[in-house]
């Protein structure tokens, strides 16, 4: 049985605050970057019990540098550095069993979510598909249903969980911290979250009959609000994008692939309209 993990960072237990997941602080960020680590460790050892054999790790925060590989299993492999096509779901493929999101955060303008973002905090205001908010944890569950895969666990702070319940009923959620607005969490011990998520893992995989792929249904609509309308007369340069509003563009397209990839695309290249004029 093959899993595959997107590791966030936001989500882990303990964390508060964007320098506990910023690389470039050297006081809080090593520290926060092994409770990270170990809760991917949790993960891996809870899906082992129950017969996972192959497991491919993709780090999937900031810049996709984070997991520290002393603390893994000798036999996985990570996906690590950033720029991927697929960003938090860069190597996802066909034959793999289900797949993990640990560390996840809430969707931008979620209250209650710790450091609650899409992508880009100050770049994306808000992100759409066929109509419906998406968070991080849905544009790429999307993603791996391209490739039959199930998302079967996720974990992070109540409101990131139970918003991927709302769109995902089946997952098997682990709720590591309660958040108190955006920057202080009522946490659980890491040394317990990493317990429930090692028996949540096991779980997951037992339930696996019960997992589904996710998709949107074709033709599929993105729709993403941005923060000024300076990202917005970027993004709508590229070919296909559609002006709906001062900082709103629309792309639509049947392959969700395609689609997520003008989503990398409009996001990176709204984000670069922030650089001083
Ligand atoms: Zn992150």
């Amino acid at each position: 049985m093959r899993l595959y993990i997107s590791a966030d960072m936001e989500g882990t237990a303990a964390v508060a605050s964007w320098t506990q997941v910023d690389p470039k602080n050297t006081t809080e960020y090593p520290y926060y970057r092994r409770l990270m680590s170990l809760e991917v460790r949790a993960a891996i050892d809870g899906a082992r019990e129950a017969g996972v054999k192959d497991v491919l790790i993709n780090d999937s925060h900031s810049a996709m540098r984070n997991v520290m590989w002393d603390e893994l299993p000798d036999d996985v492999r990570m996906i690590y550095g950033n720029r991927k096509p697929f960003s938090m779901s860069e190597g996802i493929e066909a034959g793999y069993s289900a797949a993990f999101f640990t560390g996840y955060h809430a969707g931008i303008g979620d209250a209650d979510g710790t450091l609650d973002h899409t992508y880009t905090p100050d770049t994306l205001y808000n992100v759409r598909v066929n109509g419906i908010r998406c968070s991080e944890a849905t544009l790429n569950a999307a993603v791996l249903g391209i490739y039959d895969v199930p998302v079967a666990l996720i974990s992070g702070d109540r409101t990131t969980v139970e918003s991927a319940l709302a769109q995902l009923p089946w997952l098997e959620g682990v709720i590591t911290k309660e958040s108190i607005g955006r920057f202080a969490v009522n946490s659980l011990s890491p040394a317990e979250a990493r317990k429930r998520i090692r028996v949540g893992a096991q779980r997951a995989i037992e339930r696996l009959g019960e997992m589904k792929p996710f998709r949107f249904e074709s033709p599929i609509s993105l729709e993403l609000d941005f923060a000024g309308t300076q990202n917005a007369d970027f993004a709508e340069l590229i070919p296909g994008f559609e002006r709906i509003g001062g900082r709103s563009v629309r792309f639509v397209h049947d392959d969700y692939a395609v689609v997520f990839k003008a989503f990398v695309a409009a996001f990176r290249l709204g984000a670069a309209a922030n650089a001083p004029v």
